[in-house]
């Protein structure tokens, strides 16, 4: 299909194959220039559609978990590791068979599932998540450094004896941060842990770097890599961003169903806050629409709500050149990490469709939802 805007069946998310090329080549030169290897945290981003692209250039693949895992492998089949808060009995076989890296929370986990996983695949490399306990994160909910934080184990919850059993020390504690934030944070870690980093073979410096963001200090972090392994004998370094690699990708693209008036102008639309962007509720933040503006910044202002009965349902108040009409088209910026890897088909509202334009601006709609995708997840 040749891309046409207005002939789009809404809702439905786009995502630019161009766009994803750009942060890719940016993540390859901290690769390159760093000696970094960075993988994909699909947490934030699995539009697996776009993998053969994304294997291109990075080393595979974080998962949090079975289907992530089994995602990994399937549609990326590089680099596999897997962490969990806690994994499962009954799902940690499966987990060693198709990781190559498998990253412990607790060391009462460790010491459960040790000799288990070893046992399923010997070569299995082995990690533990620490928790530098230096918070930066901008929101509580996105902070796991914060007090009485379940994610990771820290300094005094750790264990001398598990040395000799992990090969990787990894920490996750950034979110949507630049490199003075990580800097932070790694002089806690290496405060804490400095004499186990030099009997690792690898640290994972998590995720949360906002690499591909305009005003990232791109080389600075190289900087940073790069002193960090000098200080431990070239220690190798992985990163996992998630939102890095989806950041400004694509959007979501809605129509106005109905326009009403109470108090002010509102218009509902054929999507959801609550359902397709729930990180604007929750984090919370504004979306970008194409072409509007702040509230009363233009001459016509809205309020754009979602087509579900929650009252919070609502994306912002926005303000456009044009009176709003029934059929036109809103476009959300920036739609593509931390939605539909979160969608819920609440209110039974229709999931947008995933679609890709690629390089030479083909339109192909990669999944369409329907009626079944609804009823299969109930009973
Ligand atoms: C969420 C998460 C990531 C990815 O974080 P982004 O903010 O999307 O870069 C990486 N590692 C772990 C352990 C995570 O929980």
């Amino acid at each position: 299909m040749k891309f046409n805007l207005d002939e789009i069946k809404t809702p439905c998310y786009i995502c630019e194959e161009e766009l994803l090329e750009s942060n890719l080549l940016i993540l390859d030169k901290v690769q390159k220039a760093s000696g970094a290897k960075i993988i994909l945290a699909l947490k934030g981003y699995a539009m697996w559609s776009t993998f053969s692209q994304i294997g291109k250039y990075l080393h595979g693949c974080t998962a949090s978990g079975l289907h992530e895992a089994m995602l990994a492998r399937e549609e990326m089949n590089k680099e596999v590791h897997t962490y969990s808060p806690a994994f499962k009995d009954d799902e940690i076989e499966q987990i060693a068979k198709i990781s190559d890296h498998i990253v412990f929370n607790s060391p009462q986990q460790l010491s459960r599932f040790y000799h288990k996983v070893k046992l399923i695949k010997p070569e299995i490399s082995i990690a533990l998540r620490v928790n530098p306990e230096a918070s930066c994160s901008p929101v509580d909910l996105y902070n796991p450094c914060a007090p009485n934080s379940r994610l990771g184990t820290t300094i005094d919850n750790f264990d001398e004896s598990l040395v000799d059993k992990i090969d990787g020390l990894t920490f996750h504690a950034l979110c949507e941060q630049n490199v003075d934030a990580l800097e932070v944070v790694l002089e806690s870690f290496e405060q804490k842990f400095s004499p186990y980093i030099a009997k690792m073979k690898y640290i994972n410096f998590g995720g949360g770097h906002h690499i591909t963001r305009e005003d990232y200090d791109v080389d600075g972090l190289i900087r940073v890599i790069q002193s960090f392994k000098s200080r431990y004998n070239n220690i190798p370094v992985y990163l996992e961003p998630g939102e890095a690699v989806g950041w400004q990708v694509g959007y979501l693209i809605s129509s106005v169903l109905d326009i009403q008036h109470n108090g002010m102008d509102i218009a509902i639309l054929d999507t959801s806050a609550e359902a397709h962007m729930p990180d604007t509720l929750a984090m919370p933040y504004r979306a970008e629409v194409r072409g509007a503006g702040l509230a009363n910044e233009k001459a016509y202002t809205y309020r754009l709500g979602g087509n579900t009965c929650l009252a919070g349902d609502v994306m912002g108040d926005y303000s456009f050149d044009k009176p709003l009409k029934i059929g036109d088209k809103i476009i959300f910026e920036d739609q593509i990490h931390y939605t539909f890897v979160k969608n819920t088909t609440f209110n039974g509202i229709k999931l947008p469709a995933l679609a890709l334009l690629t390089k030479n601006k083909q339109l192909t709609i990669v999944k369409n939802f329907a009626y079944q995708d609804y009823k299969n997840r109930l009973s």
